[in-house]
């Protein structure tokens, strides 16, 4: 059994030291704590740790987890590739989702969340890296995306998300990071009102310092806390 507490709390000692490094606040990056394949006695015990943000990815699998720990007064972030036939579920139980790549799903969202009486932070996944086989849109449409994101009233459009591709050495992730952050910057100045794009989701269980050092302001780790999953 991983231990859990220990893990958040050298997590949170490797945050400190990363900020350190680059001159920026703790408290500018949120922990969030990926939970797929978790049981809820483990997100319990994380969250009794202290995390209070969790992120899933799995539609089916978080409905049942999410209703499971309705105790747990936790946001949840739905991080993985979200499909239009399941907006619903999201736009029903979830805080902030990471990952909204068209406009067919804004709009979906948005109709749900009318609904539902309720708002949805949202974070545009970009495809940095250009691979086929990933998630996202390309950097180039992002601008005219987080546009149309933002004239949704139940949508709340707070920043960008990447997923890198996978390296060994987490260094060769860092340009993919800073390319995220230069395209916030240039969204920024010419797209969307900056405070509309003040989140970075970006880094993992092994590179998350790097995204630090690049700007990000929320990371999304799970091996780190809760062990390998099976
Ligand atoms: C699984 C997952 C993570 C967490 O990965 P770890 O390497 O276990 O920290 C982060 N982001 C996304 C989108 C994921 O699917």
């Amino acid at each position: 059994m991983p231990n859990i507490g220990q893990n958040i709390k050298n997590i949170r000692q490797r945050i400190e030291k990363a900020c350190a490094d680059c001159g920026r606040d703790p408290k500018e990056v949120t922990l969030i704590g990926v939970t797929k394949t978790v049981e809820p006695d483990a997100v319990r015990e994380a969250f009794c740790a202290g995390i209070v943000h969790f992120g899933e990815s799995f539609v089916q699998e978080a409905r049942q987890k999410v209703e499971a720990l309705a105790e747990v007064s936790a946001h949840w972030h739905f991080i993985g590739h979200l499909q239009t036939n399941k907006a619903r579920f999201v736009a029903k139980l979830f805080d902030t989702l990471h990952t909204l790549d068209s406009e067919k799903l804004a709009l979906e969202l948005n109709r749900r969340l009318e609904n539902e009486d309720r708002t949805l932070k949202v974070l545009i996944q970009v495809n940095v890296s250009g691979e086929k086989a990933k998630s996202g849109i390309a950097p180039k449409q992002a601008g005219s995306l987080a546009q149309y994101a933002s004239s949704l009233p139940n949508l709340k459009l707070c920043g960008l998300m990447t997923l890198p591709p996978y390296f060994d050495e987490p260094q060769k992730a860092a340009p993919f990071f800073a390319a995220l952050r230069s395209l916030r910057d240039e969204m920024a100045a010419k797209d969307v009102p900056g405070h509309l794009l003040a989140e970075l989701s970006m880094g993992m269980t092994g590179d998350f310092e790097e995204a630090i050092a690049q700007g990000a302001t929320m990371i999304r780790v799970g091996t780190a806390i809760f062990g390998e999953r099976l």
